[in-house]
């Protein structure tokens, strides 16, 4: 970053991000988006980048990133961590299609990528753990790591490895991070896809704090919110492991386990492209990383069962 750039450029972009925003969302709102499933028009396919392996599963299923533009800035959206949540992997998909056909309005700064499964084998089975029954959320050298985890279902022996980064998905994940992290000598934005968090999802600060995620909750109509998880005690999690790293990080949970409709993802096309914007206008931000475990997660207080 030059950090030379006036705010008349700044500005600019947010009019264009705005008016974007604007297009997606009424053509959202018309029922009329083409983006995802629907396979595109002969005369005009869609041209998708190659995918690139960052590492390999338990059982050898390559783990792939898409990269959209070539600016210096990492933006990292994953889904798929836990395998029972194949809509996460169908949503990176239907991004991915989405900003192929926008890229020309990507900000310069910025390069995207789309890793849409960290998961591959768990997603081979619709199960949440990897081959080994290892939940790839709860693996990371995040400082509070326990070889047994909770989710949902409660206690799971063994459910965090043997050690931190014991799983090869968790490793290369993490590395490929440091690298960007370290060829880049930017600040590395990571979104982590997961669900449900019903009836309406939510998006969780992270590092990346709520002047970030409480945009992009407002334009996919989930709930902001910020503090500790609170459905069941976590350890060695992502966001954690990312908060000490200096990574500016956070997690959106899906309402449901339904793939989104056409409309529902170009609205988190719009949220992330807001985000894009605000970090564009906002170069000297730091992540939050000093703040350790305050900010970490949250829930509601409900009767749903919230399985991210
Ligand atoms: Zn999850």
């Amino acid at each position: 970053m030059t950090g030379t750039r006036g705010y008349g450029h700044r500005a600019a972009w947010l009019t264009l991000a705005s008016a974007l925003v604007g297009i997606l969302l009424l053509v959202g709102g018309a029922g009329g988006g083409s983006f995802a499933a629907k396979p595109a028009k002969a005369e005009s396919p869609i041209t998708l980048p190659e995918p690139e392996p960052i590492g390999y599963s338990v059982e050898g299923r390559p783990i792939v990133a898409f990269r959209l533009g070539s600016g210096p800035r990492p933006v990292v959206i994953v889904g798929a961590i836990h395998g029972s949540e194949g809509n996460t992997e169908t949503l990176v998909h239907q991004l991915l299609r989405h900003f192929a056909t926008t890229l020309h309005l990507l900000p310069p700064e910025v390069s995207l990528y789309f890793l849409p499964a960290l998961n591959p084998d768990g997603l081979s089975r619709g199960e949440r753990y990897n081959a080994r029954g290892v939940d790839l959320n709860r693996n990371w050298d995040s400082g509070d790591w326990q070889p047994d985890s909770r989710d949902a279902s409660g206690r799971v022996a063994g459910g965090g490895g043997a050690a931190p980064f014991s799983e090869p998905e968790t490793k290369a994940l993490a590395e490929w991070l440091f690298a960007q992290r370290d060829a880049s000598g930017q600040r590395v934005t990571v979104l982590f896809y997961h669900s449900a968090y019903p009836p309406n999802g939510v998006v969780m600060s992270g590092s990346a704090g709520p002047s970030v995620t409480h945009p992009f909750a407002r334009v996919v109509g989930y709930r902001p919110a910020s503090g500790r998880w609170e459905a069941y005690p976590v350890t060695g999690t992502a966001p954690i492991w990312c908060s000490h790293h200096g990574l500016s990080c956070f997690e959106v949970e899906l309402p449901d386990h339904r793939p989104l409709s056409d409309a529902q993802a170009q609205r988190h096309a719009a949220a992330i492209l807001s985000v894009l914007v605000w970090e564009q206008t906002r170069p000297d931000q730091r992540c939050f990383a000093e703040t350790g475990f305050a900010w970490r997660v949250a829930s509601v207080r409900s009767g749903n069962r919230v399985e991210g």
